[in-house]
């Protein structure tokens, strides 16, 4: 099997080890876009086609979501989930012992620093270049492009939600060529302990939705592209 599956006619990277892929990527300096695709997006890319295209181009899409996942199994992938949080979780040791410059931007004022203190004490051998909140003007956003190729930072993370941090890396990424770029939706908020992540169990049985949901109920109508999805998905699959 080719080890990228289609899910909606977006790609899904099949590997066994993302974070493995996503450091080797860092380490060969270039560059590139790592989505982190779950059933919202995909939703969404339905009725943009840019972030279709630009989803399209990534060098790399991992299986965020729960239904993400299901889609794949249902096409007979069986495939891990993985969570863009879990996932720059799971590299930063390793980004730490190689001395990585890596750019924080994303969140309300505050939090990125919060996340940059957390960090700097845990994983000593980061680089940490500089961070930024996620809520700048067009002005700000050339400035902030100087300053990041300034820093150069071998990945950023980009925190400011779907589909405004995609965009962003789309615009961004050739002023910075052998950036990785990681889009982490409300990530920072979780690392900086501003908000709480789904316990673990709900996330083994593929509820984190629901934690979501009855934690932020206003996503309600956001979340309809859950069942959306999944009823996209099983028209697919009939003959
Ligand atoms: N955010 C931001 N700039 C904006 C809008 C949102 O930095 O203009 C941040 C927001 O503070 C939050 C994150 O983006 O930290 C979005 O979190 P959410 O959980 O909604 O992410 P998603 O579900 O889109 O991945």
């Amino acid at each position: 099997m080719p080890p990228v599956a289609s899910v909606l006619d977006l790609p899904v990277h099949v590997l066994p080890d993302y974070a493995g892929c996503l450091i080797e990527q860092i380490v060969s300096g270039h560059g590139g876009h790592v989505v982190t695709l779950n059933a919202e997006m995909a939703m969404l890319a339905r009725q943009e086609p840019n972030l279709a295209s630009l989803i399209c181009r990534a060098e790399l899409v991992v299986p965020d979501g729960a239904g993400v996942v299901w889609a794949m199994r249902f096409q007979g992938r069986r495939v891990q989930r993985c969570a863009g949080i879990d996932l720059v979780s799971a590299v930063l040791p390793e980004l730490a012992r190689r001395r990585t410059r890596v750019f924080l931007l994303g969140a309300a004022p505050g939090v990125t620093e919060a996340v940059a203190g957390q960090w700097s004490r845990q994983y000593p051998g980061l680089i940490l270049c500089g961070q930024h909140d996620g809520y700048f003007t067009e002005a700000d956003e050339v400035r902030l492009r100087e300053q990041l190729q300034a820093g150069n930072p071998q990945v950023i993370l980009v925190g400011l939600g779907v589909p405004k941090q995609e965009f962003w890396i789309e615009r961004t990424r050739s002023y910075l060529p052998t950036t990785v770029f990681v889009g982490v939706g409300g990530s920072f908020d979780i690392w900086a302990g501003t908000k709480e992540r789904a316990p673990k169990w709900l996330r083994e049985n593929h509820l984190e939705w629901f934690y979501r949901l009855v934690k932020e109920p206003w996503r309600w109508r956001r979340m309809l592209a859950l069942p959306k999805f999944a009823l996209a998905i099983l028209r697919r699959g009939l003959p």
